[in-house]
């Protein structure tokens, strides 16, 4: 039997195996706080029962998301305090557990294929990979669209996903839309925590003093210089779990845009439909409430910029809870409502809503 994290997006450690007993610790690397994404994948374990035992705080409601090809993943759907049980089938030669349902650059080169949307090179990264962008439209209003800033953070690239398929299917004239889905393109790859990297993550690289550490960020910058950006919208999962991480909320980033937020943010509640994972505008998180107190993130520095409409994070829970469970059909619908909403935004209300003092 191989326990081991050599895979696209691994990252475990095994302390010990003790008989059907199992171990493991995820690796923080270069996080500087505690935090919880892990992702491994055993083989030759057919026909064995084993107890997979981690540190506080690692598991989901459900317990591992699950797969055979780390495209389609489901909820085990069985969970102990800080351990889960799984019994291998004759057949099951290679199993992936991870804390949440991975999305990798490989399923979304697959939407471009099918969607006939060309990948260009942002960049390359820090270690040398090509980090993918897409563009589509043109026109004199700019939208620039990112995820995984937080490289563990895959529930936003399903949003994101469903929000590129609505617009590529239905698009807002006279508008063009950038999109950089993988920021931390190394750290997606690499199975890396990504959140508060030392000395710091890519969603604190947007300080408008002084210049970023990051070729992906530097290059988004360059772009909204360039092209500007009407409307940012960077996607996010939020903490583990556990009250508002529970759901898809806007992080509210300003008291002078605030009507523009609460315009958005109610426009996208009526945007939704039963089959998306639901979103309520009341859950939205107020500004300089708790961790909200703004800073050198994507959305604080896309908001200044003058041509600014309005920018922010949605964020998206790793797990859901009962009546609103994550997974990879209701995440991508949920970006088609989003989506709508941006639309519906662009029509009724862009332009109107004067700042507040
Ligand atoms: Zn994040």
């Amino acid at each position: 039997m191989k326990i081991h994290k050599e895979f696209i997006g691994g990252n475990i450690t095994v302390v010990r195996i003790d008989g059907k007993d199992v171990y493991l610790e995820n690796e923080l690397r270069d996080t500087t706080v505690d935090w919880f994404y892990w992702a491994f994948c055993v083989e030759g374990a057919e026909g064995k029962t084993l107890t997979f035992h981690f540190q506080n705080n690692r598991l989901g409601y459900w317990g591992p998301a699950i797969s055979h090809d780390l495209m389609e993943w489901r909820w085990l759907n069985q969970v102990g305090d800080n351990e889960f049980t799984y019994t291998f089938q004759k057949d099951e030669k290679k199993v992936y557990f991870a804390h949440n349902m991975l999305y990798f650059p490989d399923r979304f080169a697959k939407f471009c294929k099918t969607n006939d949307l060309k990948i260009e090179e942002l960049c390359k990264s820090r270690k040398g990979r090509s980090i993918p962008c897409v563009k589509i439209g043109n026109g004199a209003r700019s939208i620039i669209l990112t995820s995984r800033h937080h490289a563990c953070e895959a529930t936003g690239n399903y949003v994101l996903e469903g929000v590129l398929k609505e617009l590529i299917q239905n698009p807002i004239q006279g508008t063009k839309i950038f999109c950089v889905p993988f920021v931390d393109y190394d750290g997606v790859v690499d199975g890396d925590q990504g959140k508060s990297r030392y000395p710091h993550d890519h969603n604190r690289d947007y300080d408008l003093e002084t210049p970023p550490i990051y070729p992906a960020t530097a290059k988004i910058q360059e772009y909204a210089k360039k092209n500007g950006c009407r409307y940012g919208f960077d996607f996010h999962s939020p903490w583990h779990k556990g009250g508002v991480n529970d759901k898809a909320f806007i992080v509210q980033n300003s008291f002078q845009k605030l009507d523009r937020l609460n315009a958005f943010g109610e426009i996208l509640e009526k945007c939704m439909n039963e089959k998306a994972f639901q979103y309520s505008h009341v859950n939205d998180y107020p500004f300089k409430t708790n961790w909200n107190q703004g800073g050198t993130q994507f959305a604080n520095y896309m908001k200044k910029r003058e041509e600014n409409e309005l920018a922010f994070t949605l964020e998206t829970a790793y797990f859901g809870e009962n009546g609103n469970v994550v997974n990879q059909e209701n995440l991508p619908e949920l970006g088609k409502c989003f989506a709508l909403a941006i639309k519906t935004y662009t029509e009724e209300k862009e332009g109107k809503i004067p700042l507040k003092n």
